[in-house]
């Protein structure tokens, strides 16, 4: 990871280049499906994701992360030459992992290298490494990215001499993407599905910026990014970078979070509600070992970024996975012991002295959940519904939808949301319009998915805003300022402040931050539009406990509500 600045102003990344000119049409849907499919194409989502979850294995991901530990350093700007040390050497063998699991499929991965050039850390060309999987689909080209960096480093961004060994920043996430690549590559999905290791993430998400500059040139049209950083760790390191884990040796194993950018109606927040809940409806009751999916409010760890942040800046939804623990904040100096970004990021430990690790850092059968979550939300999505179209209008305190679908499933769920990033109610109809009520009271984010034969929900990208629900209809008519309560409530680290604008005339609208006392803490200016605005809070790790936050039209203030900050 690296601090969060665009990194396309400072730097320019030029000769953006696939080294194998198959995948490009590919990329571009350029390509006829039939010649990709798999002799006994395998195509049910339902049994797809079972499979996944039966063939993920945690020694495949023992055995990648063995390897890529080997290669010493994968610091960016290191050895491209040696066949055994540097990020050369690291990239070649991944290359060669996903040409192996095309050989295993008759050459329908198709394998290539994405270079650019950029000075970072004094040399000029770098390479992401691609498997990508052909869809079957004619119509839907929309491509699916599951990725993480697979670069590594010490203290100093650009070290090459140190040992940077980085296995769970971000070996872990390598490891995923390899091992989906593996299993998932025996099966047929509608939409085509990139598995790629990028580089340069360390310097400033440099890799992936280059690929989702090309992706927009080159006129791709991407459903969704899911990017794996820091994935298999399950212990919680002195120091962490905010939101923390609660302390030093403590341990989770059973939840993993989901960061994204935006608010209301943000398709990266629409893309983390739809991987929990395919986890939730396809394989929760199945595995062995329930994993917590948490949705952050957050896009990233305060001062942190990753892989999903260039997609995000590209109107790419995308979002990124990362462990509930994590050894360290990638700090600097004496007091700083933990492992991530220093030379003490490896395996772990040979606590018996027979030269053979017994004790380790990633956990690997914690990871192994965490791919197959990654891997059913991506079956869900590239088998899955098409989003349908739609319109919800409040009716005497009822909710009446109305579908606007040209494929006709014929049966929808509609997901209710109120004070958090989840789901508060799902409700499901069949036809092509209902009259609902979810029986909530207040107001509310109300989304509509499309539901399949198989059960599988479409991502649901549009979001409105309902308020009042079950009063009376003409308190509905919208004439007046809404200050919603922030969500969720009780927050840590950051909230989302919503706020509905009944008239085009007002312009501009300020969020102030209170201690109860009323001390001004924060003053959030911002335009405003009619309908649904938020803003994003960030309170930081300061005081804990309540806060008032009121808004402001036009320097006029509208109304005051509580909110509660716990660590
Ligand atoms: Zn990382």
């Amino acid at each position: 990871m690296f601090f969060s600045f665009s990194a396309s102003l400072l730097f320019s990344q030029t000769n953006l280049h696939l080294s194998n000119p198959v995948a490009k049409n590919i990329l571009k849907g350029n390509f006829d499906p039939s010649a990709y499919q798999p002799a006994f194409p395998v195509s049910n989502p339902n049994f797809i994701i079972q499979n996944i979850n039966a063939n993920v294995s945690a020694d495949s991901l023992k055995s990648y992360l063995e390897r890529l530990d080997d290669f010493e350093t994968r610091n960016t700007g290191s050895d491209t030459l040696s066949a055994s040390r540097g990020i050369g050497a690291a990239r070649a063998y991944i290359h060669q992992k996903f040409a192996q699991f095309s050989n295993f499929q008759n050459g329908r991965l198709i394998t290539s290298y994405f270079s650019f050039d950029q000075d970072i850390c004094g040399m000029m060309r770098h390479k992401n490494v691609l498997g990508i999987l052909p869809g079957s689909d004619t119509i839907n080209k929309d491509i699916i990215i599951i990725e993480g960096h697979f670069d590594s480093r010490c203290e100093t961004s650009c070290d090459t001499a140190c040992a940077a060994h980085g296995m769970e920043d971000n070996g872990s996430g390598t490891a995923l993407v390899i091992e989906l690549a593996r299993v998932m590559s025996f099966y047929s999905f509608k939409q085509t599905l990139v598995f790629m290791a990028t580089t340069g993430e360390e310097q400033g998400l440099l890799g992936a910026r280059a690929f989702a500059d090309f992706l927009t040139q080159e006129n791709i049209s991407v459903e969704a990014v899911l990017n794996n950083d820091v994935i298999g760790g399950v212990i919680c390191g002195q120091t962490s970078s905010a939101p923390s884990c609660p302390g030093k040796d403590l341990i989770d194993s059973t939840q993993v979070r989901l960061f994204s950018g935006g608010g209301y109606n943000s398709t990266n927040k629409c893309l983390t509600r739809f991987i929990k809940l395919q986890y939730l409806d396809e394989l929760i009751s199945t595995v062995n070992v329930p994993m917590l999916v948490t949705l952050m409010t957050s896009e990233d760890r305060t001062g942190r970024g990753g892989d999903h942040i260039p997609f995000r800046q590209n109107n790419i939804p995308a979002i990124r996975f990362t462990s509930a623990h994590e050894h360290g904040n990638a700090g600097v100096g004496p007091n700083y012991h933990d492992r991530q970004h220093t030379s003490d990021d490896i395996l772990g430990v040979d606590t018996d002295n027979d030269n053979v690790l017994d004790s380790f850092y990633v956990d690997f059968n914690y990871l192994a959940r965490n791919a197959v979550i990654n891997g059913a939300a991506i079956t869900a999505l590239a088998l899955g519904p098409e989003q349908p179209d739609y319109t919800i209008t409040p009716v005497n305190g009822d909710l009446e939808i109305v579908v606007n679908d040209p494929y006709s499933y014929g049966t929808y769920k509609v997901g209710f949301r109120t004070t958090g990033w989840d789901f508060d109610t799902l409700m499901t109809f069949t036809g092509s319009s209902a009259i609902l009520n979810p029986g909530l009271t207040g107001n509310a984010f109300v989304s509509l998915m499309a539901v399949d034969n198989n059960n599988i929900e479409s991502l649901a990208n549009k979001e409105q805003a309902i308020f009042k629900i079950s009063i009376d209809e003409n308190e509905l008519s919208g004439n007046e300022f809404i200050l919603l309560q922030n969500k969720p409530n009780p927050f840590d680290e950051s909230t989302a402040i919503g706020f509905y604008v009944p008239t085009e005339k007002s312009k501009q609208a300020v969020i102030k931050i209170t201690s109860l006392d009323g001390r001004v803490i924060k003053e959030l200016e911002t335009e405003v539009s009619k309908g649904m605005n938020e803003v994003i809070y960030e309170h930081g790790y300061g005081i804990e406990g309540n806060f008032v936050y009121s808004l402001y039209v036009d320097g006029a203030l509208i109304e005051s509500k509580k909110m509660t900050f716990i660590y």
